[in-house]
């Protein structure tokens, strides 16, 4: 391939098949390098094949509550490798889809890992070989990986990548962490029927969330059979007998089959030899970004993970949306991470958007605050006695809603619609007067008072 790009884009996963697919479309002569099957971490080790396994994992209590609603479905048995046949067909038709999309809007794509030659030029390498590709604008989105923190026989450890394709379902899993990753594997093995512990070093799961949907989430995950230890650290790792044993730093012992470490992500930016473009990356292996996306090399820019600051598929694709728009549009487009929305996949979903109770305390002031808790219609026949939490805080000075958070079934699909609300503005009042639709749990939300 010869000649020079208007812009090459490092990285097929959300940010940079984005970028790629809308930068041609705009009309300019784009490739993007990727070096894994197309889609990234969300549709290859994330999100897609992770709410596919969510999914599966559900059924477990579908089965469980059916006999309340007088279905018998006694003798149901989960079969792994089927689920895992199934997911990985199913991911191998999207990389063809993501495949034909970038073709179909004229990208080239080339494939092998790329590092920076000079500050305009890219080397690929393959196993056919190596060629350098040369554009006046480059976009790195190469994501980021799992990190797992150093102790001894920590190389015992999964890191979550390994987890969609584990040759058996272990019998008991120990799930280190307590973040995003960790509390949805917690769930979705113990669907699966696997015996899980989960230790996490902090006080509660999912830090930085609202404290009373931390303490919901917890108190659910338990009811369903998850083993959650707080405050506790592994010290060590070791293979005996044919089991792991996982040692806390408090001398306490652990056995387990597998282990999960879920100990956070870092940017992927190692192998990129980043100084022969002129860039530096954090500590942490980040790429800062200004408003635009912009590095400190003007004409290379960044999105994603790799800028370590909301690790969410819409967040990379609204930020490649932005350097499209600056490189090849009106220039007027920004990101805003004020009332970004998100969900956890656990079983109940958790789905949250706005200000945690502390945080909009601390930046309102004095805030109003609703609670609801209740079991869903459902579970009046399921024989299931899971609770519904939702949560609303409004700005008392100025009456709008500044945080609204969700534990129950489906939290992510009913907060998607009220993130537009809160974005527009939405105040107490207007919550007030919207009519709600009955019987649902989110009408919950238009009667708090
Ligand atoms: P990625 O999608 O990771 O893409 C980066 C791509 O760059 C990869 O394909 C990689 O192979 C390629 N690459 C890296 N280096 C090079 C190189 N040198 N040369 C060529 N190619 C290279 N987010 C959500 O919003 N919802 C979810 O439910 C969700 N679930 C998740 C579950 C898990 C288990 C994980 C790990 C993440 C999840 N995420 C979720 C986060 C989401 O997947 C990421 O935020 C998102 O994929 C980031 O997009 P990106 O474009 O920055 O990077
Ligand atoms: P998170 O940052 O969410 O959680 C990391 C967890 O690991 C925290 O509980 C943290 O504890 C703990 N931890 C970190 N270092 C250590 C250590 N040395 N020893 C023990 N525990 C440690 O990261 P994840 O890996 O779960 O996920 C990465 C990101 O991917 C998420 O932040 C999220 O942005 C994205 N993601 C999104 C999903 C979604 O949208 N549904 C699903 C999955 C991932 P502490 O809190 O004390 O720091």
């Amino acid at each position: 391939m010869t000649g020079s790009f208007d812009l090459l884009v490092i990285g097929g996963g959300s940010g940079g098949v984005r970028a790629a697919r809308m930068a041609a479309q705009a009309g300019a002569r784009v490739v993007l390098v990727e070096g894994a099957p197309l889609g990234g971490t969300c549709v290859n080790l994330g999100c897609i094949p992770k709410k596919l396994y969510a999914y599966a994992a559900e059924y477990a209590s579908h089965f469980e509550q059916a006999r309340g609603f007088g279905w018998w479905v006694d003798g149901a048995t989960f079969n792994w490798h089927a689920l895992r046949t199934a997911r990985a067909a199913e991911i191998a038709r999207l990389n063809g889809v993501y495949e034909r999309m970038l073709l179909a809007a004229g990208v080239h794509i080339v494939r092998g890992w790329a590092s920076f030659e000079d500050p305009h030029s890219v080397r690929v390498a393959s196993a056919e070989g190596e060629q350098v590709l040369h554009a006046s604008n480059i976009l790195v989105a190469t994501g980021s990986e799992a990190q797992v923190p150093a102790y001894p026989g920590q190389e015992h450890a999964l890191v979550s990548d390994a987890m969609f394709d584990l040759p058996q379902l272990p019998r008991r899993l120990a799930v280190v962490g307590g973040g995003y990753i960790a509390c949805e594997f917690a769930s979705i093995f113990r669907g699966f029927g696997c015996e899980v512990t989960q230790l996490v070093r902090a006080g509660g799961v999912l830090r930085g969330f609202d404290e009373d949907v931390r303490e919901v989430l917890a108190r659910e995950m338990r009811a369903q059979g998850v083993d959650q230890r707080f405050g506790v650290q592994v010290a060590s790792i070791e293979r005996a007998r044919g089991e792991l044993q996982l040692r806390l730093a408090d001398g306490a012992l652990v056995t387990a089959d597998a282990v999960l470490s879920a100990t956070g992500r870092k940017p992927r930016t190692a192998s990129l030899r980043l100084e022969r473009a002129g860039l530096k990356a954090t500590p942490n292996g980040a790429l800062e970004v200004d408003d635009v996306m912009r590095t400190s090399v003007p004409h290379i820019f960044a999105v994603g993970d790799v800028t370590d600051r909301m690790q969410l598929t819409p967040v990379a694709l609204g930020e490649a949306m932005v350097v499209v728009d600056t490189l090849f549009g009106q220039g007027r487009r920004r990101m805003s991470y004020e009332y970004v929305p998100t969900a956890v996949f656990t079983h109940p979903n958790v789905a949250t958007v706005g200000y945690s109770e502390h945080e909009a305390r601390s930046r309102f002031g004095d805030v109003r605050v609703f609670r609801s808790d209740f079991r869903a219609l459902k579970h009046t026949l399921s024989g299931s006695a899971e609770k519904t939490m939702m949560k609303l805080l409004v700005d008392a000075a100025t009456d709008r809603v500044v945080g609204l958070h969700v534990v129950g079934a489906e939290a992510g699909e009913i907060v998607q619609g009220f993130a537009v609300a809160m974005k527009a503005g939405a105040t107490k009042e207007l919550f007030d007067s919207t009519v709600g639709i009955h019987p649902t749990a989110a009408e919950e939300f238009v009667t708090m008072r």
